[in-house]
């Protein structure tokens, strides 16, 4: 729910959907997994539960129906509907069930036991990712947002913390989350100005220009520099001086963090980060960029574990540089 968004907005929702919503208490088929919480946003909070009848785990995502005095019961609508057309791509969350409360719905949503690939983008070296990893990760993300876009799907939030990975350690598959922003854009009428988050926000969010399916490519190709440097190439030290980075495309291919990448993938991020939406590769057209196409071992990484210990050919090759921490 975008308060005063939404008389704009409301156009890009669906309104149907297939999921029968529960009402019998939930805490009677559920019970919750004890520890920290999954996640929280604003008007969300997620906790692992575990189903009593199957002994399976599962990630609840609890919604406030009301949020600023407002009823946003069709926008939580809108995320369930949308978790369903995608149910065909395997890069997407699963929804197992919903409940509904008095004030609450709560989706039940496919355990992500990876968490967030947040924590490796902001990792030091040991923990971080590999070109490798992120080559694979993104053939990933992008057949994923292809299906959305090929359904006419925006998702308009995609960022290091909604997509998040079935296992950490061995680094195992993404699952895409948190539809709560995205829209259809098959309408006639036309989309403007639905706020994600500023460091991920296209240009044409920010001149209150036509949201299309290019609008996530510019979240892409942010995302690509973030999971291949650690650092956020338009994170300003304010909101503003963020969108003056972005509306000016105030970014530097040239530094430190970018050192021995693979000349591919800078030309990847490249193809995205363009002001005009229309110049932007699309994500069927990303896949089929040479970077994605060459096989996924580096051969910087290679040398160095060579180089490094040539006497355990088995231990995994060191990360390519120290990176910086980046503000969370
Ligand atoms: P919000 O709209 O509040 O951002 P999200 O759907 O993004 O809600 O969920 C918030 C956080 O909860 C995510 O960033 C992630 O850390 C965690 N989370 C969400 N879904 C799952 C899941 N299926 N498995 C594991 N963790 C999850
Ligand atoms: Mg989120």
């Amino acid at each position: 729910c975008q308060g005063a968004d939404l008389t704009q907005t409301r156009s890009g929702l669906l309104s149907e959907i297939k999921t029968p919503i529960k009402t019998e208490p939930f805490n009677e088929h559920y019970s919750l997994i004890p520890g920290k919480e999954l996640g929280r946003g604003k008007f969300a909070v997620v906790k692992k539960y575990v189903e009593k009848q199957t002994g399976k785990e599962y990630a609840a995502k609890f919604m406030r129906k009301r949020r600023k005095g407002q009823d946003c019961r069709l926008e939580i609508i809108h995320e369930i509907a949308v978790l369903e057309l995608a149910t065909a791509s395997p890069w997407v969350i699963n929804l197992h069930q919903v409940y509904e409360t008095a004030n609450e719905m709560i989706l039940v949503l496919e355990y992500a036991a990876g968490g967030e690939i947040f924590h490796q983008c902001v990792a030091e070296r040991e923990e971080a990712f590999r070109e490798a990893d992120v080559k694979r990760l993104m053939r990933q993300i992008l057949e994923g947002v292809a299906f959305l876009h090929r359904s006419s799907v925006v998702h308009l939030d995609l960022k290091p913390q909604n997509i998040l990975l079935t296992s950490e350690d061995p680094l195992g598959d993404i699952k895409i989350v948190d539809f709560g922003l995205s829209r259809m854009v098959s309408s006639s009428q036309e989309l403007r100005e639905i706020m994600g988050t500023p460091e991920y926000v296209a240009p044409e969010i920010l001149n209150y220009e036509p949201i299309s399916t290019a609008t996530d490519m510019w979240s892409i190709g942010v995302l690509a520099y973030v999971m291949l440097t650690g650092t956020s190439p338009f994170l300003g030290d304010d909101k503003q001086e963020t969108f003056l980075n972005i509306s000016q495309i105030n970014i530097s291919y040239t530094e430190e963090e970018l050192e021995g990448l693979e000349p591919s993938a800078i030309q990847f991020m490249k193809s995205l980060l363009i002001k005009e939406p229309q110049a932007r590769a699309t994500a069927e057209a990303c896949l089929q960029h040479p970077w994605l196409q060459q096989p996924t071992e580096g051969k910087e990484e290679r040398k160095e574990a060579t180089e490094g210990e040539p006497n355990s050919p088995a231990s995994p090759p060191p990360r390519r540089r120290k990176r910086r921490r980046r503000k969370a």
